[in-house]
Order: structure tokens, then C-alpha cells, then sequence
């Protein structure tokens, strides 16, 4: 691996790159190989007792994953990371190499979906205490700590709700309780927001959605202290979640056009909340960096930009939703998000639809909640779509 991390992020993004072959090819080539090979048996030997740092087995490293991990502690400032095979993948890795029976792990309330379902379905099964804090009061957060809590984990903006939390706030309840903060950043992507720098001590990512950017392959990484690190890479190596080779090469391609792309999708997300409040079918709209939203000081604070994703309230609720829906012509109903085509989903009638309308209201989710993941398309054509529909909304 050249050694080429002492440019500004976006540069580092672009030029981090695989040692060349001697074919002298200019773009990293995909290298599709389960395993690697040995000159003799002394030199085998040396590398199983890890005295040397090639490669023995693509579960354990990869020159493509390689390169997507040096790209990703680049951008986030972390000092190791680890490469998955899904966004999942890596925030369970992050709970199962570092928490034991007995243990505690505290999360904010409002988490993704699958991460719930880890929490509260599985933790407990293997003797890990969980319990939820409510972000709308910071202040009580701390009294949530108790003599076994052992990893504070959250997410911000939280999805879909678009919650924010302080995490300067929480990285010094972390440390004075000597607890490891866990920090989802797939929402800001480290464009917008470097959990570490404010006190994190690991970072976990979904690369599928504004990392890939363009809807093609699943990832996920864990970056942050080598000593944690070391914990998670041990814990996957040997039970194998790790992200195949054609997907890192896909998603470091990815990292190179991250800064631009994020910075046009948070352009145009900023263009819509604004073109949206005060739109008579709405009750609300929500964006981090208007300020209207309950949490715009923290958002100010700790993120460079609002990110791609706008939710706003339709007045009809529950059937608005679905009218709305169905009355789009351009924006793509998909469970995705972070996607260079722009995305709508309605929570209420889909992803959460399962929960009542109290376990919904608990994470944030109204019946007439909508979230748009802003794509790359002209911002006239994204506006118009959502505007025509939510007349045919009512
Ligand atoms: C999608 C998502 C995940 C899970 O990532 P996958 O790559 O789908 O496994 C985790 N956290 C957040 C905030 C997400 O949006």
C-alpha cells in the first residue's frame, strides 16, 4: 500500500491507492483471490506467526479491502479499521468483540431498524443488559450509565427520523465513565461529520448507501482505535463477515467522488426542506440544518453540511402516505437510501408498518412521515415530482 495520507481529505480520498503490479496499470485492479501465495515455507511461517504483513487468506485481508479501509480511516481520522461484508455486519462485529454476558450496552432510542432488532432480540440472549435513552433529554443521559455499562451506541442523524445527538456531549460521559462510544455514521458520511474528532472512539458505516452512492453493492466498516480494532478484526476474521473484493474495489472507486457528490446532494437536500416549509399539505418538514430543527445548534455544531435526506409531515397521515406514494412519477419507491437517483419511503406504511402507532411514535415515526433521500438529478425535476404528488396527496 503506498503510504499517501498527508494530502486534505478529499485528495487522500482520490489518491490512497494499492502498491502497482508490474504491469504498471494506473486504476487499482480487482484482486479476485480467495487466497495468496508463499515462496517457501519459512517465508509461510513467518506470516501465519505474524511477523511479516502479506496476505495469507482474503477472509482476513485483501489488497481491494485494504485500500477501502486506508481510505476510510483517512477520511474519518481513525487509527485502524476493518472492512464488512454489510453495514449490519460491521455494528454487529462492534457489539460482539467488545461486549461480554454481564455487560451493558446503552444506544439512543432512535436506530436503524435491523440495529433494533440486534439490540433487543439477540444481546439479551447472550446475557448483554440493554437499554434505550431518549436524545430529547440530554441531560438525563448520563443517569442511564450504570457500573456495568461498557458501550454507549448511537446514531445521528438517526434513521429515518433525523434526530441529532451531541456527541461531544456523550464522548465525555464516555470518558469519564470509561465507556467506548460507538458512533453510526452513515447518515453524515465523514464529509459532513468526523465522529472522532469530537471524542468517538469507534466509527461504524453502512458503505451501501452514500459511500457505494449509486445503489450496486452492500458494505460496512468499523474504524477507530487500534486497540478496539485489533478486538473486531480477531472476532471477524475468524467468524467471517468480511466484504468481498469486487465490492471494496467498487466502493474505494465510490470514496473517490464521495466529497463531490455529497456536497451536490446536500446542496439540493437544502434546496427542497427549504422549497417544502410552508408547502399547505405539510405540518412540518424536517432537515438538520434548518433552523427549525429541534436540535439546528447541535446540527451547526458538529456537521459541515445537512446531508441528503429531507422528512416532512403530510396533514392526511397514514393514506397521504400511500397516495403520495403512488402518485410519484420520477423519485424511485426502493428500500434504499443515498442513492444518485432520489428515493421516497413512508415509514408508517412499510419499513416500520409492523410496530403500533405508540411503538412508532417512540422512534419518531408519525403516520404521515415521509423520507426523501435527495439524488443527483436537477433539483427543479426533484421539487416538481414531490410538489405534483403531494397535491395528489390530499
Ligand atoms: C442501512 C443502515 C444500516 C445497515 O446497513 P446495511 O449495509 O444495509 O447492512 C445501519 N445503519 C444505518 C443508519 C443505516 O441507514
Amino acid at each position: 500500500m503506498s503510504k499517501k495520507n498527508q494530502y486534505q481529505p478529499d485528495t487522500n480520498a482520490v489518491r490512497i491507492q494499492t502498491a502497482r503490479t508490474n504491469e504498471m496499470e494506473h486504476s487499482t485492479p480487482m484482486f479476485l483471490t480467495s487466497s495468496f501465495c508463499f515462496d517457501n515455507a519459512e517465508e509461510m511461517r513467518a506470516t501465519f506467526a505474524d511477523e511479516t504483513d502479506f496476505n495469507i487468506y482474503s477472509r482476513f485481508s485483501n489488497p481491494n479491502v485494504d485500500e477501502f479501509v486506508q481510505k476510510m480511516c483517512s477520511l474519518e481520522g481513525a487509527e485502524a479499521g476493518y472492512a464488512t461484508a454489510s453495514g449490519m455486519s460491521a455494528i454487529f462485529a462492534s457489539f460482539m468483540a467488545l461486549l461480554k454476558a454481564g455487560d451493558h450496552l446503552l444506544s439512543a432510542r432512535s436506530i436503524f431498524g435491523s440495529t433494533h432488532t440486534v439490540i433487543t432480540k439477540f444481546l439479551p440472549k447472550w446475557g448483554i443488559e440493554v437499554s434505550y435513552f431518549d436524545i430529547n433529554d440530554p441531560a438525563g443521559i448520563e443517569a442511564h450509565v450504570k457500573p456495568n455499562t461498557r458501550m454507549i451506541f448511537v446514531e445521528t442523524p438517526s434513521n429515518p427520523g433525523l434526530e441529532i445527538i451531541d456527541i461531544a456531549l456523550l464522548a465525555g460521559i464516555a470518558d469519564k465513565h470509561n465507556i467506548i462510544l460507538n458512533v453510526d455514521n452513515c447518515f453524515a458520511t465523514p464529509v459532513l461529520q468526523r465522529p472522532i474528532e469530537l471524542g468517538a472512539h469507534i466509527v461504524t458505516h453502512s458503505a451501501t448507501k452514500w459511500i457505494d452512492g449509486q445503489g450496486r453493492v452492500l458494505g460496512g466498516a468499523v474504524v477507530g482505535k487500534k486497540e478496539l480494532i485489533k478486538e473486531i478484526y480477531t472476532f471477524c476474521r475468524s467468524t467471517g463477515p468480511s466484504m468481498s473484493p469486487f465490492n471494496a474495489w467498487v466502493l474505494s472507486k465510490s470514496l473517490e467522488t464521495l466529497h463531490i457528490r455529497m456536497e451536490r446532494h446536500t446542496g439540493s437536500a437544502l434546496q427542497l426542506a427549504k422549497a417544502l416549509e410552508g408547502n399547505p399539505h405539510l405540518t412540518s418538514v424536517k432537515y438538520p440544518f434548518l433552523p427549525s430543527h429541534p436540535q439546528y445548534d447541535i446540527a451547526q455544531k458538529q456537521m459541515s453540511g445537512g446531508g441528503g435526506i429531507v422528512c416532512f409531515e403530510l396533514k392526511g397521515g397514514l393514506e397521504s402516505g400511500v397516495r403520495f406514494l403512488n402518485s410519484l412519477q420520477l423519485l424511485s419507491l426502493t428500500a434504499n437510501l443515498g442513492d444518485s437517483r432520489s428515493i421516497a419511503s413512508h415509514p408508517a406504511s412499510t419499513t416500520h408498518a409492523k410496530l403500533t402507532d405508540a411503538e412508532r411514535a417512540s422512534v419518531g415515526i408519525t403516520p404521515g412521515l415521509i423520507r426523501i433521500s435527495v439524488g443527483l438529478e436537477n433539483i427543479k425535476d426533484i421539487v416538481e415530482d414531490i410538489e405534483m404528488a403531494l397535491e395528489k396527496s390530499k
